[in-house]
């Protein structure tokens, strides 16, 4: 095993994963490790030595917010079943003091949300001042399975890149720093992961027969997939695509991107707001 496994990755993962527009998505080699050179060892161990450094980070966030900072971290999951989402909020997000996290799923909206535009529950979940806000699914889904079940007239929802490009750039405006992961497992892989779930009881909970139906659908979904790549990826929301038939490296590479973020934010422990050296000598005498 490597000495320093941080020296395996050979490219960065902001820049081996960043989704380059044009690039033909269905030729992603869903095994490959871009960017990393090691083995699921090396990368497991690195894994596990970024956690206190990925827990300070969004400490120090957290405490910005507590004394007046107005930055945040969004933490956006796309990928359809099986891609390993809930799995990276287990295993990466994990890593953090759960305080500090505003967690949201999406699914299929209620009656209340259809009352409302679709950003309507997506503006309700945005992370406040100080939190790391994760989405499983999300506004994307507009532009997904909207699309390729015919949910809206292709008029309506062709007119959803402009407006999630626009929503993104008001809410990176606002102070909240947008890192989105897409995560794509092969056809095989998703069989094989389904065929668990059917399995083992543990794992019929999440087992949803609609998935056949997704899964009959995959060519759809690329297409649909490569354009929300092509047209949603911007300089303040950046899309990175993720390999996902190996989880070790997909947490890994999850795990270091928003390790990443957070160290972009560059925000340190925010001062005291009181006197240490008076406060000490009261503490003494009390
Ligand atoms: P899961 O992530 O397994 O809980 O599944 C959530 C389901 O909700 C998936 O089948 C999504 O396709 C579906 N979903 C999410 N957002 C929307 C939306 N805006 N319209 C319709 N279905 C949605
Ligand atoms: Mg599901």
């Amino acid at each position: 095993m490597a000495k320093n496994p941080e020296k395996l990755w050979k490219t960065p993962p902001e820049e081996a994963l960043r989704w380059v527009r044009g690039t033909d998505l269905t030729a992603l080699d869903h095994s490959s490790t871009p960017g990393w050179a090691g083995k699921r060892a090396d990368g497991e161990r690195l894994l596990a030595a970024r956690a206190p450094e990925l827990a300070d980070l969004q400490e120090q966030l957290f405490a910005h917010g507590r004394t007046g900072g107005d930055r945040s971290v969004l933490l956006v999951l796309q990928g359809l079943d099986t891609a390993g989402k809930g799995g990276i909020v287990r295993h990466v997000v994990g890593m953090v003091d759960p305080q500090g996290v505003q967690h949201r799923g999406f699914g299929v909206p209620t009656a209340e949300e259809q009352q409302h535009g679709y950003l309507w529950r997506i503006r309700n979940a945005l992370p406040r001042p100080g939190y790391l806000g994760v989405f499983d699914r999300s506004h994307h889904e507009q532009v997904l399975v909207v699309r390729v079940n015919r949910l809206e007239p292709v008029k309506t929802w062709r007119k959803h890149f402009r407006e999630l490009n626009d929503f993104e750039a008001e809410v990176a405006a606002s102070g909240t720093l947008i890192v989105k992961v897409a995560l794509f497992v092969s056809a095989d892989e998703q069989k094989e992961r389904l065929a668990e779930r059917l399995e083992r009881p543990d794992k019929h909970w999440k087992y949803d027969p609609g998935d056949i139906d997704v899964r009959s659908k995959l060519p759809e979904y690329l297409v649909a997939y490569q354009e929300m790549l092509d047209r949603t990826s911007t300089a303040v929301a950046p899309w990175y695509v993720v390999p996902a038939n190996r989880k070790w490296y997909a947490r890994l590479a999850v795990t270091e991107l928003l390790t990443d973020a957070l160290r972009s934010l560059d925000l340190g422990w925010p001062a005291a707001t009181f006197d240490v050296e008076a406060e000490k000598a009261r503490l003494a005498a009390s």
